[in-house]
């Protein structure tokens, strides 16, 4: 790709319908990269590493909204709390207990979005339905204070299938509802449906998502270090 940052920043974001938020996953780019898109106009962006998350962060503008939609392991909970602005992956009701304590301390409301695993690969984390029932009927999540459920996040198998693809992002949109209908009515704030990345964005925006985690079609490959 020889189009600069800020041009294919431009590109994906003529391809979202206006209620669709774009988190710019800027994970193992520099604060170059991340300074065009953020010139660009660009405020939200994606990390999934939290000592990463933490030292772009600290050196980049303060109006930028922090998102970790990475695996995020308890013990480290505490280093991000005081500055996040959405967890994507909380994939269980140990993580989820660790967020309201530490935001607790922290004296902040802290949101999340609760990861589903709706994919074929067993690797990836996430409750499933059972274990999601189980979450909602329980005191962790009916005494909660400090921390706001906002909706759900998913990844859709590694396919070339487009029809797996879809059939797996339109089963996540109904969960949304159902929970959404079930527990959330006096609350209008479980409105965020996080699914779709730079391959499958459009497929996922089609299914009903209003949050797209995209990488690679703004920055670029990513060189793992
Ligand atoms: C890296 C990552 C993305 C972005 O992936 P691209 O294919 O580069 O758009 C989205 N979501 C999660 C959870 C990721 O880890």
């Amino acid at each position: 790709m020889s189009d600069s940052v800020a041009e294919r920043l431009q590109h994906v974001r003529s391809e979202l319908p206006e209620e669709v938020t774009l988190v710019a996953v800027s994970k193992t780019h520099g604060e170059e990269k991340i300074m065009a898109a953020y010139d660009a106009g660009q405020r939200v962006f994606g990390e999934n590493k939290v000592q990463e998350m933490l030292d772009k962060y600290e050196s980049l503008p303060k109006d930028i909204e922090w998102h970790l939609i990475g695996h995020l392991q308890t013990n480290k909970v505490k280093y991000i709390v005081s500055f996040v602005s959405l967890i994507h992956a909380v994939d269980k009701e140990k993580l989820f207990q660790e967020i309201e304590k530490r935001a607790g301390m922290a004296d902040r409301q802290v949101d999340i979005l609760l990861q589903i695993h709706i994919a074929e690969e067993s690797n990836k984390f996430g409750f499933d339905r059972d274990e999601l029932h189980a979450f909602f009927a329980g005191d962790t999540f009916t005494k909660r204070k400090h921390t706001r459920v906002r909706g759900m996040m998913g990844m859709a198998t590694f396919t070339d299938d487009r029809i797996k693809v879809k059939r797996e992002f339109e089963g996540l949109k109904r969960l949304f509802e159902e929970v959404r209908t079930a527990h959330f009515t006096d609350d209008s704030h479980f409105d965020i449906l996080s699914m779709g990345m730079s391959g499958d964005y459009e497929a996922a925006i089609a299914a009903g998502s209003n949050m797209v985690r995209v990488g690679s079609a703004i920055f670029g490959e990513r060189n793992y270090r």
